[in-house]
């Protein structure tokens, strides 16, 4: 925080901003969920994909007046403004996207983008993450000792996850579904509501797979799958699409391009500029923990420097040729493979990764 206010301070911030408004430069920010203090209390998801209702409305606020905030498909870089352009997206399709974002974004204007997954809309907790926090915390699990588990998780295949989930289960059986009201997926019909209210969709494939994690021939599936699933319910074409977990690579890419999709977004932090490969952009995740201040509140100051900073030194860093070829990582900052001790009790060989 004392970093982040001397860069305010000696005006990094405000060079930031500028010099990619200067550029034509698009910043593309990444939400998940938007909770009020009920939700927030109930639901098993991790902070890194909450931001509250709170602060989403004061957030929105700030983008509103000092940005421009622009649909992602229409949006292209390159094009100079005085003010910084900005894309507003959301990953899963959570159903609070409807009841909280949705009345706030639209009582300002803003337009956003919600990346769904066709083959788990209207379920209740669908993700493996929320039904891992929900088990561990009824074994009084810290936020910390569920936060690494995850992680650890998140590097292993399906199956593994699968048994690490049924070995908690066993423990009292208990359900995986130990869903929580509070955790649960947009229905169709909230999804044709707000396409009519001007959100735009994207897909996030069918079922929410790590592209980099299984086969082609099940990856070509899930692709074209969620598109024409999309499609179908409507009525128009399915031109984006969002990596799962953002994890893509140089194969996974291509596929992405042989489904027919025009714009792909990862988590990869960094500015869309004219030199961004259209099928892999940068984003820059926003969370509670990252605009907000000391006292909880929304802190422009955190803002741009969760944002625009993020995206300036991302920028200059590829221009400088210091990240040859990182559009094709998962947002790696590792040299390579690294042992570690699994939370989950399992062998594993950790990958560092988004
Ligand atoms: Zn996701």
């Amino acid at each position: 925080m004392a970093y982040v206010y001397l860069l305010c301070c000696c005006g990094g911030l405000r060079r930031a901003r500028r010099e990619l408004s200067k550029r034509g430069a698009i910043v593309i920010l990444t939400l998940h969920r938007v909770l009020d203090d009920e939700a927030n209390e109930n639901s098993h998801s991790l902070p890194g994909i909450v931001i509250r209702e709170r602060t989403f409305r004061k957030l929105v606020e700030y983008v509103v007046e000092h940005c421009d905030p622009v649909h992602l498909g229409d949006a292209g870089p390159g094009k100079r403004s005085s003010k910084l352009r900005v894309v507003i997206t959301f990953d899963d399709g959570w159903r609070d996207n409807y009841s909280s974002a949705l009345p706030i974004a639209r009582s300002f204007g803003l337009p956003f983008t919600v990346f769904i997954c066709p083959g788990l809309v209207g379920q209740s907790n669908p993700f493996w993450p929320e039904q891992v926090s929900a088990l561990l915390k009824m074994d009084a699990a810290s936020p910390a000792k569920i936060e690494d588990v995850i992680e650890d998780l998140k590097r292993r295949s399906a199956g593994e996850r699968d048994a690490y989930l049924q070995s908690l289960c066993k423990v009292s059986n208990r359900i995986t579904n130990a869903a929580s009201e509070f955790d649960q997926l947009l229905s169709w019909q909230e999804i044709r509501e707000m396409r009519a209210a001007g959100v735009q969709f994207g897909s996030h494939t069918q079922t929410h797979q790590i592209l980099t994690t299984i086969p082609q021939n099940l990856a070509a599936s899930e692709l074209s799958q969620s598109k024409k699933a999309i499609e179908s319910e409507l009525g128009e074409p399915c031109t984006t699409f969002a990596y799962p977990n953002g994890n893509c690579s140089s194969e996974s890419r291509q596929w992405v391009a042989a489904a027919g999709y025009k714009q792909a977004v990862t988590t990869r932090k960094g500015a869309w500029t004219t030199e961004c490969d259209p099928l892999s952009l940068p984003r820059l995740n926003v969370s509670e923990g990252n605009v907000t201040g000391l006292f909880g509140q929304f802190s422009p100051m955190m803002f741009e420097y969760t944002t625009c900073w993020w995206a300036w030194r991302a920028a200059l860093n590829s221009k400088a040729g210091q990240s040859a070829n990182r559009s094709f990582d998962s947002g790696d900052e590792s040299d390579g493979p690294e042992e570690v001790s699994s939370p989950t009790g399992l062998d594993i060989v950790k990958i560092h990764g988004a």
